[in-house]
């Protein structure tokens, strides 16, 4: 992984792959499917059934559909269909951020997964681009929307413009085409909300299992889905499938991710806050991590010593502590 600011780069040789995120899709589903799976597309989850406050199904297609279930799972990303109606979670108290990429055809000479900070190019946030096989890049744009309004100069100015600019900006590659697009959005948060309920579990960007410091969800959406999995199956296999039994994926989620994400929350709203020179500090700062920092970073467990060594500091931190007070 390459971290970019201005001309600094800071290399962090974590293995990083760039998947065929439809090919994992497709592969999941058969996988499910061969497991004994039924999969009915275009099916839109309108809200939980519940009886005596326990969740027992869900309406499909504004009422018009039902499926009752031992055990629901909502593993619908942001849009958090059932948790949200179920007031586990609750939005209002995250940080929304946003994020668009392509697929570009055209020649390119990066090997590394670039990330770049550059409030020109993603202000509040940060730009990528990886290699996608030969002739081929991603490249994308994404922000946090409260930094976002801070360092935007012209929010008239939609996201699609700013992955332009930079494809145009930038010598390291040449656009042919532009193909597929990807975008969405998540709730950044401690994500220490609730993820389950008498009858349900959540999953995923549901309930906020996204990182929250460089956005990365499908692996820790997937161990969300792993620890979720082994509850359920024990509370299955108990017959007792309410939220006292379920909370083991719950207090489990929190004793591996929690503090972690507790500390990674904090820092992304110092990152994507930086200016220029901070920003650049800070990439200065990985270039030079230890190699047992450089583990840390790849599974998520640095320290606060660590946090403390790559920190950029300047005064006009001090003037941001009470906001940052708020968030955490
Ligand atoms: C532009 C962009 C680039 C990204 N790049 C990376 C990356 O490089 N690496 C990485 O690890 N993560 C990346 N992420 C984040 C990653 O995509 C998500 O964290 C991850 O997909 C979350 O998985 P999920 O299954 O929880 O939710 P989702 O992938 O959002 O899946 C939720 C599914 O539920 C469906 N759904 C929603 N509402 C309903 C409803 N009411 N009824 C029925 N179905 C419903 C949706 O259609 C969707 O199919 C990126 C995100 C974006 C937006």
């Amino acid at each position: 992984m390459a971290f970019e600011a201005g001309d600094s780069t800071g290399r962090v040789p974590v293995p990083a792959y760039v998947l065929d995120f439809p090919g994992l899709l497709s592969f999941l589903g058969e996988e499910a499917v061969a497991h004994g799976a039924e999969i009915r597309t275009g099916t839109r989850v309108s809200g939980p059934i519940t009886e005596g406050g326990r969740v027992t199904g869900v309406e499909c297609r504004g009422g018009a559909d039902r499926v009752t279930a031992d055990v629901v799972v909502d593993a619908t990303g942001p849009a958090a269909a059932l948790v949200d109606d179920l007031g586990l979670f609750d939005p209002s108290g995250a940080t929304r951020a946003v994020g668009k990429e392509f697929e570009v055809e055209g020649a390119h000479e990066i090997d590394d997964m670039v990330f770049r900070f550059d409030h020109d190019i993603a202000p509040g946030g940060y730009a990528w681009a990886f290699p996608a096989g030969d002739g081929v890049l991603k490249a994308g744009v994404c922000w946090l929307d409260d930094y976002y309004e801070v360092e935007a100069t012209d929010p008239g100015v939609p996201i699609d413009a700013y992955i332009d600019r930079w494809l145009a900006a930038d010598d390291r590659w040449t656009v042919d085409r532009r193909r597929e697009a990807h975008a969405g959005s998540a709730y950044i948060d401690s994500s220490l909300g609730q993820r389950v309920a008498d009858g349900l579990v959540a999953v995923g960007d549901a309930v906020a299992s996204i990182n929250p410091l460089l956005g990365e969800g499908i692996r820790p959406g997937m161990k969300s889905a792993k620890m979720a999995s082994d509850a359920v199956i024990d509370a299955l296999d108990a017959d007792d499938t309410s939220r006292d039994r379920l909370e083991a994926y719950e207090r489990r989620w929190k004793r591996e991710r929690g503090t972690h994400w507790r500390r990674q929350n904090l820092v992304s709203h110092l990152l994507y806050g930086f200016d220029a020179d901070q920003q650049r500090r800070f990439v200065e700062k990985m270039d030079a991590l230890s190699s047992a920092q450089v583990g840390r970073f790849e599974t998520y467990d640095l320290t606060v010593r660590d946090y403390l060594s790559i920190y950029p500091y300047s005064v006009r931190d001090l003037r941001r502590i009470p906001d940052l007070l708020r968030r955490v």
